[in-house]
């Protein structure tokens, strides 16, 4: 577990396009889904997990970037 499972990532729907959200340690578990506009349950490919995972990476790093910058 990481702090990364507890952030939320946005996975578009492939059936509607409609942007959905799920937690990333959910995803790890079950890598699947489900749409609340058009009711679909999709699998999540392994490489939109990682690139959604990567992008987050780099939004942490950015924060703790910003907050090292605070501190001086
Ligand atoms: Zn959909």
């Amino acid at each position: 577990m990481t702090v990364l499972d507890d952030a939320s990532i946005e996975l578009p729907c492939p059936h509607c396009q409609q942007a959905v959200k799920e937690r990333l340690g959910k995803l790890k578990l079950s890598p699947r889904i489900t749409c609340p506009r058009c009711r679909r349950t999709s699998e999540v490919t392994p490489e939109a997990l990682q690139r959604a995972t990567h992008k987050l990476t780099q939004a942490f790093a950015n924060i703790q970037q910003s907050l090292a910058r605070l501190g001086r």
